[in-house]
């Protein structure tokens, strides 16, 4: 993996103060409320106006929440005009303006502009930062693509440069920053939707490695069999025995704030390809998502190290994959944990809760951090009650849930807190060892959680299962098929809010 990647968002941001000091461009974007009345423009738009008043008055277009229509005005600086719906302005949020400007880069990649010149929104309820974040996140979040693998390639990334007009200068510090934010979900969901043939757990390390030669912010290192052995990680060493790639774990450690000694360590499961193992899956044609926790711990560490966070950030990924083999580890047979505790493995398609297992019981005895926070696509129970528009959350710690949640609603990646139900904890005994891997189909996401706090030592710890928001089977309103790169927003505004609160 080359340093290179690391600069996917082939947009450029750039401020023009007017609309008369703007430069020629191949469209501009008009941001419209939804109403007929006079005051409908969503910004001031001066001779425009009387281009745009036939269009409307036609009612071709009601200025509904994404809603876009192309106009060919002749002797503009643009050839095209771009009417954007805002929807209603007593319902506006940052949300409404993430969609609807999810919308224009659908239209941006339809006219192959290479150039936009786009108006800044005045929205009477909402912050600067909060319309500038939601159009920059729009705009760029559903302008990405994945074509690695196409040979024809159309308009692949063609838009160099957008232009925000009517923006003052000191916002273009605040648009880099929330640029380089999704930098780190780029990264995210590249990792994920590149095959999993190549992004294997030495990829993964050579990720995190790539990410410590570009930051000096960043230090990794990576644990390989031998000190897997060493280290007693046997959890780790039994899920990846069946693959010819050997499992590893990576610590990729962020130092954003070398004055303080409180550190969060943010756990990844990394699964990078999940056939079941010798419980070998029915289906698995999305199996290589299951490293979806780990792109996502990648892409925290690209957005906290570009956007200079002042936080210190400990990520650690087990990274295997779960083959079948001869060597393969096997049901009903009963493995040591790195905490000393013994699994019977009732099926090894639950290989997830194995190597977070690992990981988790390493963090708390060997990095000690103020909290835990882990990431894992772990539960198809969790797809079934959720879906993909909300992430299940479990913690034995209130103020951090209510921390996690809070930065979740704020930039729409939602989670809804599962209690730790204490009498299905029994369900997870067995009759051959201290625990056992399954239980059983009902409360199967709580359970797993259950599983995983087996392996937490006295310290605030969430964790999410993000089964059903890393990976989608059709596009959002600015989310791609694919991957989503889920968490990194998330974990990002949760340290900002952090870092804020202790100015
Ligand atoms: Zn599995």
């Amino acid at each position: 993996m080359k340093p290179s990647q690391f600069e996917r968002v082939p947009v450029k941001f750039k401020r023009t103060p007017t609309l008369t000091s703007r430069a020629k461009s191949d469209v501009l974007v008009i941001p419209l409320y939804k109403g007929k009345k006079k005051n409908e423009y969503a910004a001031v738009i001066g001779k425009l106006e009387s281009i745009l008043r036939h269009p409307i008055r036609t009612d071709d277009f009601k200025g509904e929440c994404g809603e876009t229509l192309l106009l060919y005005p002749a002797g503009q600086k643009e050839s095209r005009f771009l009417l954007l719906g805002l929807g209603d302005p007593d319902k506006m949020s940052a949300e409404s303006i993430r969609c609807a400007y999810g919308s224009v880069a659908g239209s941006i990649k339809k006219i192959n502009a290479s150039h936009a010149n786009i108006i800044f929104p005045q929205v009477e309820f909402l912050s600067r930062k909060d319309i500038l974040k939601g159009m920059v996140e729009g705009v760029l979040l559903a302008y990405y693509r994945f074509d690695e693998y196409v040979t024809h390639k159309e308009n692949s990334d063609k838009l160099k440069e957008i232009s925000l007009i009517g923006i003052e200068s000191d916002d273009m510090k605040y648009v880099d920053h929330v640029r380089n934010v999704v930098r780190g979900v780029y990264l995210a969901r590249d990792l994920v939707n590149r095959n999993a043939d190549e992004v294997n757990p030495r990829y993964l390390a050579d990720a995190a490695r790539a990410l410590s030669e570009q930051y000096q912010s960043v230090n990794t290192t990576v644990f390989d069999k031998k000190r897997l052995e060493g280290e007693k990680l046997d959890l780790i060493l039994a899920v990846g025995r069946g693959a010819s790639i050997d499992p590893a774990l990576i610590v990729c450690e962020y130092k954003g704030n070398p004055d303080s000694k409180e550190v969060t360590a943010v756990v990844g499961k990394g699964v990078t390809y999940d056939t079941g193992g010798l419980n070998l899956k029915k289906d698995m044609l999305t199996m290589k998502c299951d490293m979806g926790g780990a792109g996502a711990c990648l892409g925290l560490i690209l957005a906290a190290a570009s956007t200079r966070l002042k936080q210190n950030i400990i990520v650690v990924i087990p990274a295997a994959e779960n083959s079948i083999d001869s060597k393969s580890y096997k049901p009903g047979d009963v493995y040591t944990s790195h905490s000393g505790k013994t699994v019977e493995i009732g099926n090894t398609d639950a290989e997830g809760r194995l190597i977070l297992a690992d990981a988790l019981s390493y963090v708390c005895k060997s990095i000690k951090p103020s909290q835990v926070i882990d990431l894992a696509t772990l539960t198809g129970a969790m797809v079934i009650a959720l879906g993909s528009e909300y992430t299940g959350m479990m913690s034995n710690d209130d103020g951090l849930s209510d921390a996690l949640i809070k930065a979740g609603e704020e930039v729409h990646e939602r989670a809804l807190r599962f209690p730790l139900i204490e009498e299905y904890r029994k369900k997870l005994k067995s009759d051959i060892a201290d625990l056992k891997n399954v239980s059983g189909r009902e409360a199967g996401s709580i359970k797993a959680a259950l599983f995983l706090q087996e392996f937490i030592t006295d310290v605030p710890w969430a964790h999410f299962d993000i089964a059903g928001t890393a990976f989608l089977s059709e596009a959002g309103e600015y989310l791609p098929k694919y991957a989503t790169g889920f968490g990194v927003r998330l974990l990002m505004q949760f340290f900002e809010n952090k870092e804020a609160s202790c100015r």
